[in-house]
């Protein structure tokens, strides 16, 4: 072939390349945004000088921007909506995990008031992202009474389902009526990404609904078909929904499956890890992530854990002092392969907002690679992050500081330590109980040395 012969079809390569995002692992991003909480008394209360609905009985200042005893007034969300605009007004899509309403009891609330609260936050997002795919997962607030998933119809999925019918294709309206969970493909033309929204308050172990249920919705079986089809049709996907598997890092042991639930959904990554990329859930508040791993170790798969926008400061007994700063994050991702690029978490500091009398300013926190040092979000970059963590008391501190977007900056001691690291490491409830045992038998062994594995995660 001639030298001009070859250098055309490389131009029009080129050109194509440029042409086509998506068609060559372009990058593309999209907002997570997650634990909302709205506090439509807050305002009133704070007038008043009465503690908002969402503290309880627990008082401090309030805040024009919200205080980190209460949920969100609205004036912090309508703030975190202008900052993603700000920031990114046209992501590829984005990620909403749930919990919009706020920690009141039951009481309080109702269906009604319950649906009004999704309603005005949905068209919170419609309005911040006008045109843009919104993939929506239910929280275990997002329920009357509030955790009390069914894993069949209901009236409550039926309201959610019209209030997203914007966001849902016709092959899922039917499905998310039936049990709030979804999957479609990801916008993009030649995209083999796929979104898979997940219902995961059927296995809280606050839902009594599903408590004595093998498959409630048959939801595992559905998953399972669903990857097995796209693992056949050369897709990857995306792990979406809102209570996790696993522990809360904040309080060692504390689980929020039922074990049944917990062993079944570990047991469907490790099968079908490789069409996972990755996995974005929500509910702690709290900005973590958990690695999975196959029988013989490897790292596999990686959850990440989106902080909170509510500050709200935990009530769970056994954590002290539990609240955040509110806080937004954008991924970076491969628009091919979904691979995870990276994760740029912004964050505002409360405290600062409320002194300051001008609008507050949402700071970006720290990339996830530029801080931990990695090449990007691969499940065996994220080894990596732990492997930092649990060596470097530096890599520590500074996951500690994230862990609560610069909110708690008190010293991550050996306690803390162990708390964060077996939560990480350790999503299976039968592995977490072993891993006391090897960690004792280890430390024996070699008599305080190889400090890495003298962890005891029960
Ligand atoms: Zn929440
Ligand atoms: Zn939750």
């Amino acid at each position: 072939m001639q030298p001009v012969g070859q250098f055309v079809p490389l131009l029009l390569l080129c050109l194509l390349a440029v042409a086509l995002p998506g068609a060559d692992g372009a990058s593309g991003r999209f907002w997570h945004l997650t634990d909302l909480h709205w506090d439509p008394g807050y305002e009133a209360a704070a007038a008043a000088g009465r503690p908002c609905p969402s503290g309880g009985e627990r008082t401090g200042p309030a805040g024009p921007w919200g205080s980190y005893l209460c949920d969100s007034p609205w004036s912090l969300l309508r703030s975190a909506a202008r900052a993603m605009r700000d920031r990114l007004a046209t992501p590829d899509f984005v990620l909403w995990t749930g919990d919009d309403t706020p920690h009141v009891p039951n009481e309080q609330l109702g269906e009604e008031k319950v649906l009004h609260i999704i309603a005005n936050l949905t068209s919170l997002i419609k309005e911040t992202f006008p045109g843009t795919k919104v993939y929506a997962a239910m929280g275990n607030h997002d329920f009357h009474p509030k955790n009390q998933f069914p894993g069949k119809e209901h009236r409550i999925y039926n309201q959610t389902a019209e209030l997203w019918r914007p966001w849902l294709s016709d092959a899922s309206l039917p499905l998310f009526r039936a049990g709030a969970f979804y999957s479609e493909k990801l916008p993009g033309p030649g995209s083999r990404g796929r979104m898979v929204v997940l219902n995961t308050n059927l296995y809280y172990d606050q839902n009594d609904e599903t408590a004595g249920e093998e498959d409630p919705g048959g939801q595992f079986q559905w998953l399972e078909e669903t990857l097995t089809k796209a693992s056949r049709a050369d897709e990857m996907v995306y792990i979406v929904g809102h209570v996790p598997p696993g522990f809360f890092e904040k309080k060692r042991g504390k689980p929020w499956f039922r074990r049944g639930f917990n062993e079944r959904y570990l047991a469907i990554v490790q099968r079908h890890h490789r069409v996972i990329a990755a996995q974005f859930f929500g509910h702690h508040h709290t900005d973590s992530f958990r690695m999975f791993y196959s029988d013989t170790g490897a790292p596999i798969n990686v959850m990440f854990l989106a902080p909170g926008v509510t500050p709200w400061k935990t009530t769970l007994p056994g954590v002290s002092n539990g609240a955040n700063n509110p806080a937004i994050r954008v991924i970076d991702y491969d628009q091919d392969t979904l691979q995870v690029l990276d994760v740029v978490t912004y964050y505002l500091n409360l405290t600062r907002a409320n002194m300051m009398s001008s609008l507050p300013v949402w700071e970006e926190e720290y990339r996830l690679t530029e801080a931990f040092q990695v090449p990007d979000g691969s499940a065996s970059s994220m080894q990596t992050v732990l492997e930092r963590i649990w060596r470097d008391p530096h890599y520590l501190q500074l996951y500690y500081e994230f862990n609560s977007a610069r909110y708690d900056l008190e010293l991550c001691k050996q306690e803390c330590r162990v708390d964060h690291l077996c939560a990480i490491r350790e999503v299976d409830f039968i592995k977490i109980a072993q891993s006391s045992v090897s960690a004792v038998m280890a430390k024996s062994k070699r008599k305080g040395g190889g400090h890495e594995i003298a962890l005891q995660c029960m």
